[in-house]
């Protein structure tokens, strides 16, 4: 009798302690969102830079923007905590526009300087359906006077799971204005081969968790390169991962061991450090006897 009463108490105290802890879930959903209202404003938000390059070297060619917020009472949020509550209190589109234009605006900058180099930004399936959304990406590439060509927007294949034939309506659009197309996680979720051949796109992002499969990866990559895509091996983090890819012919990598996500200065001094040394200016010409 006594061990099924504190059986039973004990049971009850997991349910208060559930209760406990979706309360507080909920608490930090309606927080998120109200400061996330006022991030831009305030100047909490920024983007970090993390570099695709071109194996097996670590030589950056284009960069994803990855955006960032910093608050002053809750820290740094995780866009995986974050960018979910902007999608569902409608507060997405403004803030991809603004990730949008501060991504064209460096992205200006770096080719200003005579860098060869693209920028990627991650696309939320809604902002996709949005009528408008062709014509904003437009407006960033007119205002930062961005060719078209040198930007990436990456879509994931979960936006695609639900209406394939508007997906590929919609991406149609977009790639009209010469932008490329990204598609982000692959073989992450729910992506089917049939989305390889069916879907408007210019780059395939292997998800770093099929990049750990040692025999599917040569598969994979010759099928995105038989499609006639670019393939990028996502989350390479250590040499033998780095080594494996390789093997696979797999042209384009990103992960830790080649860059993490950093601030946009720092990324430019990575550029600089390749950028050729016109000659004359800092080296003396050798005589050629
Ligand atoms: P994603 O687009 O797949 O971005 C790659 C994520 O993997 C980034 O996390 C990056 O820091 C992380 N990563 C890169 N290399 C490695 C590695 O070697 N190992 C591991 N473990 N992780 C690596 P982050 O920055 O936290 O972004 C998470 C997700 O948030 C992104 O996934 C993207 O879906 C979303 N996100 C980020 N910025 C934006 C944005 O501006 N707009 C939208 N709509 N979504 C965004
Ligand atoms: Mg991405
Ligand atoms: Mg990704
Ligand atoms: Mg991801």
């Amino acid at each position: 009798d006594l061990a099924l009463r504190s059986a039973k108490q004990r049971g009850k105290n997991r349910v208060e302690l559930y209760e406990v802890g979706y309360d507080q879930e909920l608490r930090r959903r309606t927080t998120l969102e109200h400061e996330l209202r006022g991030a831009i404003d305030r100047d909490e938000l920024h983007l970090q830079f993390q570099p695709v390059v071109m194996l097996p070297s670590v030589r950056p060619v284009g960069a994803e923007a990855l955006l960032r917020w910093n608050h002053p009472e809750l820290g740094s949020v995780r866009p995986d905590e974050f960018i979910p509550v902007a999608e569902e209190c409608g507060m997405i589109e403004k803030l991809d526009r603004w990730v949008l234009h501060q991504a064209c605006h460096q992205l200006s900058r770096w080719l200003g300087e005579g860098h060869d180099v693209w920028v990627s930004v991650n696309v939320s399936p809604r902002e996709l359906h949005r009528a408008c959304y062709v014509e904003q990406v437009k407006e960033a590439l007119r205002a930062h006077r961005v060719p078209p060509q040198r930007l990436v927007l990456e879509v994931t294949e979960h936006a695609v799971a639900t209406d394939l034939d508007e997906m590929i309506r919609q991406l149609r659009g977009v790639r009209e204005t010469g932008v490329r197309i990204a598609l982000d996680d692959f073989g992450a979720g729910y992506s089917s081969l049939g989305q390889l051949r069916d879907l408007p796109i210019d780059i395939l992002k292997i998800d770093h968790s099929l990049v750990l499969e040692e025999r599917m990866m040569p598969v994979i990559v010759e099928l995105g390169h038989q499609f006639g895509l670019e393939v990028i091996a996502e989350g390479i983090e250590e040499q033998h991962q780095m080594t494996m890819v390789v093997k696979t012919g797999c042209r384009l990598g990103q992960g830790y061991l080649a860059g993490r996500p950093v601030l946009a200065e720092h990324f430019e001094a990575r550029l600089q450090s390749l950028a050729p040394v016109i000659p004359n200016s800092r080296q003396p010409e050798r005589q050629i006897n």
